[in-house]
């Protein structure tokens, strides 16, 4: 008799839907015979604008070193960082992604009897990395669709260890101010690690969006997690990074696979960190096609949410599977929100003038069509 393998995966797996990434270009080209050129993806908050020349350049100089491990501790990377955030270099772990750093949490901290605290409409790792180590996942609800701070400070029991919070949030690209995480800081249990997840940080540069780094010295139960792979534009090399106390870096840094972050990635995170130029010229695209697409929603009768992000979710105000559906056809990827509890929403990225063009062409004749 064959075992029932589903059945034998410990319960939270059981219980978990796999993660769904953005539907790849040359997937939606094979089903419906498109040429992938002229398909627009604005699904997985990628950057427009293509790799920096200095990160070509920095992985070409590197691809001779092929055979050989990377740095397993990252030194190079970990320096810039260190620098840059005004850390000690023990207090950096590099993750093969930020969702490294954020499973590594989970490893380390979670386990079954224990929890995790995070909000509805949260980044969909977050239950992914709670339930595959047995732990419960505690869902708050939301606050106009953004974090209800109070509300999860109050789901915080004796059997907490981790909260995660996403400013800004993705998908709904809701966001908290200074006040609010110190607030929410100040009254979280000693013993509850905070996950301030900013993988989208850079965009908000000159907002009211706080840089969590400046609560570092003061909260040692606080862990930032960044990204190289949305402003930075790294998305496929993997490349992440926590920044935290020594105390919990080491803590991670037991759990971590040895060479988490391979040469090539470590290698252009170096090179990208140094290019304010690239990371400049993002913010611009980013500022000037949000409100693009915000114009061409307001000129199409619909609402969305504010947003912090490269990204914003706009309200088709009914489902919004079959305007999916009918954008694909037009040869426009976007990302559908519905397994976030987000059923007449659509979540668009920013992209470059041409690209949010074609989207909203695209959205207006599928809306048209009724
Ligand atoms: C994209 C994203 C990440 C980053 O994922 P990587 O593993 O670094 O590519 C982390 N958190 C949120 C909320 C995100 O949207």
């Amino acid at each position: 008799m064959s075992g029932n393998f589903l059945a034998l995966a410990q319960p939270g797996v059981q219980q978990l839907s796999p993660y769904v990434p953005g539907k790849p270009v040359d997937e939606l080209a094979r089903e419906l015979n498109l040429d992938p050129a002229k398909i627009v993806k604005l699904a997985s908050n990628e950057n427009p604008l293509g790799p920096s020349p200095k990160v070509l350049a920095a992985i070409r100089e590197e691809l001779a070193e092929l055979t050989r491990y990377p740095d397993g501790n990252g030194f190079a990377l970990k320096s810039l960082l260190a620098q840059k955030c005004g850390v000690e270099l023990n207090q950096v772990t590099l993750g093969n992604g930020s969702n490294d750093i954020l499973e590594l949490v989970g490893r380390a901290y979670l386990a079954p009897g224990l929890n995790a605290v995070f909000s509805e409409h949260a980044f969909a790792v977050y239950p992914i990395v709670t339930q595959a180590v047995g732990a419960d996942a505690r869902v708050i609800p939301a606050k106009d669709w953004g974090h209800d701070l109070p509300a999860m400070l109050a789901a915080i029991d004796a059997q907490t260890r981790v909260v995660f919070i996403a400013n800004p949030n993705n998908p709904t690209g809701t966001w908290f101010d200074a006040q609010a995480l110190n607030d929410f800081l100040q009254d979280v249990p000693e013993h509850v690690l905070v996950v301030l997840d900013e993988a989208y940080i850079e965009y908000a540069e000159g907002s009211d969006l706080p840089d969590g780094l400046d609560f570092l010295a003061a909260y040692p139960n606080l862990l930032v997690s960044r990204t190289f792979s949305k402003a930075y534009g790294l998305a496929s090399l993997r490349v992440g990074y926590g920044l935290s106390t020594a105390v919990v870096a080491d803590v991670l840094n037991r759990v971590r696979q040895p060479f988490n972050v391979n040469s090539l990635a470590l290698a252009a995170a170096c090179a990208a960190l140094q290019d304010a130029e690239y990371l400049e010229e993002g913010r611009r695209i980013n500022e000037s096609g949000m409100l693009q697409l915000q114009a061409g929603f307001r000129e199409l009768g619909l609402g969305w949410i504010p947003s912090k992000g490269n990204f914003i979710c706009v309200d088709l105000g009914q489902v919004a599977a079959p305007v999916f559906q009918g954008l694909l056809r037009e040869g426009v990827i976007v990302r559908p929100v519905a397994n976030y509890g987000m059923p007449n929403h659509l979540r668009i990225t920013v992209g470059l003038p041409a690209e949010n063009s074609r989207f909203l062409e695209a959205l207006a004749k599928v809306l048209a069509r009724g």
